[in-house]
C-alpha cells in the first residue's frame, strides 16, 4: 500500500459498540468501561434495550442518553412486551428473551454502524456484557473482534464454568429436593478447582439448586459463563490483588485476561466523567445531604441491589433489626421490592417503625450508591452481596453485613467472609436479632475496619499509574487500537 493509504486508515478512530446486558448490574460497569474507554480517545456506540432506554429516559432526562462527542446511544427491542416487565423477578425470562430475539436487531445495528450510515466511525470491536453471547455469534458473524465485560468476581466465573465437570462429578443436579434444605448444600465440599480455596456447594451460584438437569437458569448461566471464552478478550471488574489465586488460575486456561476494577476507581482518576449517569430509577440524591449531617462512620446503608425481592417478614425483620442498633440508618428500598407495583420507600415499613426510628432514619428508593458508599459518614453496608455491590463496597474500604440470596452472590459472600475478612453472613432465614448483631459487629469489629481498609488502599493502588488495573486498561486500550490499524 502507497504509505499515505496507510496513514488515513490509521487515522480512523477507533470504534467500540458496548451492549450490556439490560439489568443495572450490567449496565453500570458497562458504562465505567465506555466511559474510560471514551476517555482514551476511543468512539462509543452505547446499546441500551429500548425499554431501559425510556425508563432512562424517564428517571434521569433525556440529557442522559443524548450522548456527546464520540459517545452516543442506540436502542433496539429486547423481545418483551412492556407489561412483562412489570412483574417483578423477570431475570431469566428477560434472559431468555434477549437470547432469543435481540440477535436479529443487533446484527441491523452493527451492519448500520459498520457502515457509517449513523456518522460514526466503522465498528472495530464489541464489547458484550456476561449473559449476551448471542451478541458474540452476531459479532462473528460480522467478522467483528469482541471481548466479553464479565459482571462478576472472578471467583464465580470460574465456579460457573465448571459447571460441566460438576454434572459429570455427580453433584448436580440434585437427587432430590430434600438436599435443598438438610444441610447437604453446606456440608458437599468441593475442593478441586484450581486457584479456589475448598468452597461449599452452597456457596457456589444458586442455579445449581435443582433437581432438573435441563433447568433454564443452570443451562444458560453453564452456557453463558463458558462462551466468554469465544471472545478475543476478557475483561474484569476485579482487581489482581483482590483475587490473585484464582485469577492465576483462570490466565493458566484463558491469557486474555484484562482486570480493570474497581472500575469506579479508574473512573476517579481519569475525571473521564464527562458522560451522563444511567438510572433505570430515579435517583434520591437527597440522601447525600442526609448523610453530610451525620458522624463519620455512624451510619449503617442498607440495599438489596436491583433484583432482590423480599417477603413482608423478611423486610419487617431487617426494619426492627435496624431499629434494635439504635443507630443511623440510610436504607434504600426499591420500588418492586416486596411485591410488584408496591412502589418502595417508607410505605413499605412496618407500622411504628417510622415513631420508633425518628430522627436516624433516611428512607430513599434508589441512590447513587457508589458516592454513598464513599461518603464518610457510612461506616458498615447490608448487602446482598451482588459483585458490584461487593467491589463499590471493597474500594470504598466499608466492612459489610451479606445476606445472598440468588446466583453469584454467594460466592461473593465467602470471598468477602472468609477471603477477604470485609464481611460477616446473616442466615438466609432473616432474624432481628442477628441482622442487629451482625450490624454490631461490622461496626465495631476493629479486625474488620483494618481488613476493609487495606483492601481499599489495595484498590487505590491497583487503579493508579503503574498498578494492576491501570496498566490493564492501557493494553486493553491498545488492542483495541491495533483492530483499527
Ligand atoms: N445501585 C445504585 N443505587 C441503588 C442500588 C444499586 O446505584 O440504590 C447500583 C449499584 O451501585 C451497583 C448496581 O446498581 O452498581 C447493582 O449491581 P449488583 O451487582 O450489586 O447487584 P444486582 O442489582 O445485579 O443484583
Amino acid at each position: 500500500k502507497p504509505e499515505e493509504t496507510m496513514s488515513v486508515e490509521k487515522s480512523v478512530q477507533p470504534h467500540a459498540v458496548v451492549v450490556p446486558y439490560p439489568g443495572s448490574g450490567n449496565i453500570n460497569p458497562a458504562l465505567q468501561l465506555a466511559k474510560l474507554l471514551h476517555g482514551h480517545g476511543i468512539y462509543i456506540t452505547f446499546v441500551n434495550t429500548e425499554h431501559n432506554h425510556r425508563r432512562i429516559v424517564a428517571a434521569e432526562g433525556a440529557g442522559a442518553v443524548r450522548g456527546r462527542d464520540g459517545f452516543r446511544f442506540e436502542a433496539i427491542p429486547d423481545g418483551m412486551a412492556d407489561a412483562d416487565h412489570d412483574i417483578g423477578n423477570y431475570d431469566l425470562a428477560l434472559s431468555a428473551a434477549t437470547s432469543n430475539r435481540c440477535a436479529a436487531p443487533l446484527r441491523e445495528l452493527l451492519a448500520r454502524l459498520d457502515d457509517g450510515g449513523a456518522g460514526a466511525p466503522p465498528v472495530t470491536c464489541v464489547v458484550v456484557t456476561a449473559l449476551m453471547s448471542f451478541a458474540l455469534y452476531v459479532a462473528r458473524e460480522l467478522g467483528l473482534p469482541t471481548m466479553v465485560l464479565w459482571g462478576s468476581s472472578a471467583a464465580a466465573l470460574v465456579t460457573q464454568m465448571r459447571t460441566r465437570e460438576l454434572r459429570e462429578r455427580g453433584y448436580i443436579p440434585l437427587k432430590d429436593e430434600s438436599l435443598l434444605t438438610n444441610g447437604h448444600l453446606d456440608t458437599t465440599i468441593i475442593d478441586w478447582i484450581p486457584g479456589m480455596p475448598p468452597i461449599s456447594l452452597g456457596d457456589i451460584s444458586s442455579f445449581v439448586r435443582t433437581t432438573d438437569a435441563d433447568d433454564f437458569g443452570l443451562r444458560f448461566n453453564e452456557d453463558e459463563a463458558n462462551n466468554c471464552t469465544m471472545a478475543g478478550a476478557l475483561v474484569l471488574n476485579t482487581f489482581d490483588g483482590l483475587e490473585a489465586d484464582v485469577l492465576a488460575a483462570l490466565r493458566a486456561e484463558y491469557p486474555r485476561i484484562f482486570t480493570v476494577g474497581p472500575l469506579g476507581n479508574l473512573l476517579l482518576n481519569a475525571a473521564a466523567d464527562d458522560v451522563a449517569g444511567l438510572s433505570l430509577w430515579k435517583q434520591d440524591t437527597e440522601c447525600l445531604a442526609w448523610l453530610d449531617a451525620q458522624e463519620m462512620g455512624a451510619v449503617v446503608y442498607v440495599n438489596f441491589g436491583s433484583l432482590t425481592v423480599l417477603t413482608p417478614q423478611q423486610l419487617a425483620e431487617f426494619a426492627w433489626g435496624l431499629a434494635a442498633t439504635g443507630r443511623p440508618f440510610l436504607w434504600v428500598i426499591r420500588e418492586n421490592l416486596v411485591v410488584p407495583g408496591d412502589g418502595g420507600g417508607d410505605a413499605l415499613l412496618p407500622t411504628g417503625f417510622a415513631a420508633a426510628t425518628e430522627g436516624r432514619r433516611c428512607v430513599a428508593t434508589w441512590c447513587p450508591q457508589d458516592r454513598v458508599l464513599r461518603h464518610r459518614a457510612v461506616g458498615c453496608f447490608v448487602t446482598h452481596s451482588g459483585w458490584n455491590s461487593t467491589c463499590e463496597g471493597v474500594a470504598a474500604g466499608v466492612p459489610m453485613v451479606c445476606w445472598p440470596v440468588f446466583a453469584d452472590q454467594y460466592t461473593n459472600c465467602k470471598y468477602a467472609c472468609e477471603a477477604w475478612g470485609v464481611g460477616v453472613r446473616l442466615d438466609a432465614e432473616v432474624r432481628r436479632e442477628q441482622v442487629a448483631g451482625h450490624v454490631e459487629l461490622a461496626m465495631e469489629s476493629e479486625e474488620m475496619r483494618r481488613a476493609a481498609a487495606r483492601w481499599k488502599a489495595q484498590a487505590e493502588a491497583a487503579a493508579r499509574r503503574g498498578g494492576s488495573s491501570y496498566e490493564n486498561l492501557q493494553s486493553m486500550v491498545e488492542v483495541i487500537n491495533s483492530f483499527s490499524s
